[in-house]
């Protein structure tokens, strides 16, 4: 699709240039041409509540009123304060010490840093590799794009970054063996035990993965074997468990948190996306308290941002998880996701190029591929993931793909639409 742009001193990652946005309204967007697109990503899985609540709005518009910058040195500010008690009413238990940053990469930043800091403050200082998983996407920043499994988007700056060791994402349904899932699941996560030996326990700070996988692996969900043997290794060596819910967070797949579904008791979470939903640049590192209080009482946390607590920001976060709750968004998420991932299993009955179809709640994908017995992917020459975003981008559709599984490449495509998605809208 070629467009016509006049020359714009914006630059971004290539030189593709989108439609102008006019307006967007619930899970619609008009472009400035007036044409219509329903928005099938929210984004990149954010807008979850849609486009336009005229709640989230007000609640912004009345903050705006009163102040929309507090420095953090010099004032406290009310939303924040509101915020930081609302989150940690919706984590594990003692999972209660919020930290605001403003997206995803400075939520998982901030995790790196915590632990590490909280470490040393326990006299635990040879702890320092964070164990990540292959493929995984943890963000852009250099911190935490040495987390990210994703050679193509590291590699540049591989002489700047500190080497951290991977375990390949638990992606069972590619193997070809005869165990069952769960005995699948088991076998990655002994990948992790192995990994640590390997790595020598005492030197390994965290382990930290996507609960779901987000565009990485395409909503991988591991089997709940993998879960329950992840949580027993990292508690067996006394590593950190962190958990990566910057998509999976704030409803999307079915509960508040994704954690939920299995019961994980993490020791930090990292949150954005979701969690203001597109109305704020925000995100939230939540780390339980005990890390927390020895950090504070050792020299301090070393680490922090202009923009962290941003009164604005916050009074959108309030917002946004009032009205997570107003709405049922979690349920809703279960309900139409469950509604949704059987269209999406009806169309691969029908077409023998959909090589899978999985997620949870309303984080959803499919996989194409060339041949479904061997799960063979479509050749790379062919841009799949390109072609069929564009084509269906100009039908007025907007879907996410990226082109990496496992350690093969794949197309896959994210089908997460807005939680208040209704089944009419499904079925258009
Ligand atoms: N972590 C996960 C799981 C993500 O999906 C993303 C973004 O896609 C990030 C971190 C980085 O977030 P941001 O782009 O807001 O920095």
């Amino acid at each position: 699709m070629t467009r016509q742009h006049p020359p714009s001193n914006l630059f971004y990652q290539n030189r593709q240039r989108r439609p102008m946005i006019g307006e967007a309204r619930g899970i619609y967007i008009w472009d400035a041409d007036g044409k219509r697109y329903i928005d099938g990503s929210s984004g990149a899985m954010v807008a979850n509540l849609g486009h336009g609540n005229e709640r989230v709005l007000a609640a912004m518009r009345a903050q705006m009123e009163k102040a929309t910058f507090a420095y953090r040195l010099h004032f406290e500010n009310e939303p924040a304060e509101k915020l930081a008690q609302m989150t940690a009413a919706r984590m594990p238990p003692g999972v209660n010490k919020v930290f605001f940053v403003s997206g995803g990469s400075e939520a998982v930043e901030s995790a790196i840093k915590l632990a590490r800091q909280y470490a040393i403050a326990v006299g635990e200082s040879s702890r320092w590799k964070i164990i990540s998983r292959y493929p995984s996407y943890h963000g852009s920043t250099l911190g935490a794009l040495a987390l990210t499994g994703m050679d193509n988007m590291s590699a540049p700056f591989a002489q700047m970054l500190r080497e951290m060791p991977k375990v390949p994402a638990p992606t069972c349904y590619l193997d070809h063996d005869d165990l069952s899932m769960d005995e699948r699941g088991l076998r990655y996560a002994e990948m992790l035990r192995a990994e640590i030996l390997a790595q020598g326990p005492e030197t390994v700070l965290a382990f930290i993965m996507e609960p779901v996988g987000g565009a990485s692996t395409g909503a991988l969900v591991a089997p709940d074997s993998y879960y329950k043997r992840v949580s027993e290794i990292c508690r067996e060596f006394g590593i950190l468990l962190i958990l990566d819910e910057v998509m999976t967070g704030a409803g999307r797949t079915g509960r508040f948190l994704a954690a939920e579904h299995w019961g994980l008791q993490p020791d930090i979470i990292a949150l954005s996306k979701g969690f203001a939903a597109g109305y704020a640049p925000l995100g939230a590192m939540v780390a339980h308290e005990r890390l927390v209080e020895p950090v504070l009482a050792h020299g301090g946390f070393i680490h922090g941002y202009t923009y962290a607590g941003n009164p604005l920001a916050c009074a959108a976060g309030v917002a946004v998880l009032d009205e997570i709750d107003r709405l049922a968004l979690s349920q809703k998420a279960q309900d139409m996701g469950a509604l949704l991932k059987a269209e999406l299993i009806g169309l691969k009955a029908r077409y023998p190029f959909i090589g899978d179809v999985r997620g949870k709640g309303l984080l959803l994908a499919f996989e194409l591929v060339s041949d479904v017995e061997t799960m063979t992917p479509l050749p790379k020459a062919m841009d799949t993931h390109i072609h069929l975003v564009e084509e269906a981008f100009s039908r007025g559709l907007i879907l996410y793909s990226r082109r990496t599984r496992g350690g093969v490449e794949g197309d896959h495509f994210m089908v997460c639409p807005p939680l208040i998605l209704t089944e009419t809208q499904i079925g258009e």
